[in-house]
């Protein structure tokens, strides 16, 4: 299996479906078709996603969050198995680079990475500056985490910097 420059511990961290591969048939380590350019795809596994047979849909716009070589790391990103969250796999940036996926945290490993045993302050302070403001109360969204909120959390693998990014089902 691959290592993906910007996506952490596939198989545990990628989201698998039930249904087989339409191109092979295995029934093991399938990612949903939902996410990718094409919209006859229904699941295919990471064998055959390896293979470049199809591209996550990942709009423009995300390209151009990138200034040098955005068509090589765009490019890589559009071969990286999705984060199964909002449509437009809005992916971050951060050292004029993509951040690398490390996964789903829940509550408790918010917990368990901050200093105090305070999780919620650290979801604050990790929390992406786009979403803050749309932040209306985070004893709420603290609560929901693990719920009816997902919290995916980014790493940029050159200054550190760690970001989560919520999204609400
Ligand atoms: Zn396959
Ligand atoms: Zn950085």
């Amino acid at each position: 299996m691959n290592k993906y420059k910007y996506f952490e511990n596939v198989k545990e961290n990628a989201y698998f479906t039930e249904a087989p591969c339409q191109f092979c048939g295995a029934t093991e380590n399938c990612l949903d078709g939902a996410f990718f350019e094409r919209d006859d795809i229904e699941s295919i596994c990471l064998n055959c996603f390896e293979k470049k047979i199809v591209e996550v849909d990942i709009p423009d716009y995300i390209r151009d969050r990138i200034k040098k070589d955005s068509e090589k790391k765009f490019g890589e990103l559009r071969f990286t198995p999705p984060v199964p969250w909002i449509q437009n796999n809005d992916w971050p940036v951060c050292c004029d680079d993509y951040m690398v996926f490390i996964g789903e945290w829940e509550q408790d490993d918010f917990i368990k990475a901050s200093e105090n045993n305070d999780g919620k302050a650290l979801l604050k302070k990790l929390l992406h500056e786009d979403l803050i403001e749309l932040v209306e109360n985070w004893d709420a969204l603290w609560d929901d985490i693990g719920y009816e909120t997902a919290a995916f959390v980014f790493k940029c693998p050159y200054c550190g910097k760690t970001v989560v990014i919520c999204q609400d089902y």
